[in-house]
């Protein structure tokens, strides 16, 4: 079972993952958690490469290429062989967070990151995935709170009209694809939004 979690900054992705991770012990064969950019030592490194700064230059277009090299290996060392195993897996952030941030402003093709999105997943696509919707006013607050100014990285010091869209691409991502999507409203308390996680996992997985 696999099971990622998208949205803006400051979404409280991870909180709800902890969450979820707490209750799903109980269930699960094995819990695997994990998080993107990121999840393996190449990918961590490129994480730290990327946000960093250091990739600007490569424009979005390049930037989803490095992403998505992090994912392959992500999916190859990780994902991919602990789904094998019966595993749940929860991931922070995967293959939407490219489309949504590298996507945002319509730089790049489309067609171009949905090809891409298909030649580096090879199949291996969530079978849920919850997206954290809020207002970036309320997000970027949090997230600020959280890191300092100082330990802010690129993204998250984007300008604020590039949060706005990059919240309209989620909810697009979730209107598109239903049957896997859950937008939920993480204005709302986290007690609130663990609960709506909670009825959303029973209800796809009941039978
Ligand atoms: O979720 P987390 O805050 O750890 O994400 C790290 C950063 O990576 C975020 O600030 C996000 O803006 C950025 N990111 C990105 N493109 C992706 C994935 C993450 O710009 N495909």
């Amino acid at each position: 079972l696999f099971i990622t979690f998208e949205g803006g900054e400051g979404a409280g992705k991870s909180t709800q993952i902890r969450i979820l991770g707490g209750r799903l012990r109980d269930y699960a064969r094995e819990l695997v958690v994990t998080r993107e950019p990121g999840g393996t030592d190449l990918a961590e490194r490129l994480r730290a490469f990327i946000l960093g700064g250091k990739a600007k230059q490569f424009g979005p277009l390049g930037e989803a290429v490095l992403f998505s090299a992090a994912r392959i290996d992500h999916i190859d060392r990780v994902i991919a062989p602990a789904i094998a195993r019966g595993a749940v897996v929860l991931c922070d952030r995967f293959a939407d967070s490219t489309r949504a941030y590298q996507g945002a402003r319509g730089e790049v093709d489309e067609k171009v990151l949905e090809a891409l999105e298909t030649t580096t997943l090879a199949g291996c696509r969530p079978d849920l995935t919850f997206i954290l919707d809020l207002a970036p006013e309320v997000g970027l607050a949090r997230a600020r709170q959280r890191r300092g100014e100082l330990g802010a990285d690129r993204f998250e010091s984007e300008a604020d009209s590039f949060h706005h869209l990059l919240r309209q691409k989620f909810r697009d991502i979730a209107s598109d694809d239903p049957d896997r999507c859950r937008l939920i409203d993480a204005t709302q308390s986290e007690t609130w939004v663990a609960a709506a996680i909670w009825r959303a996992i029973a209800e796809k997985f009941r039978q």
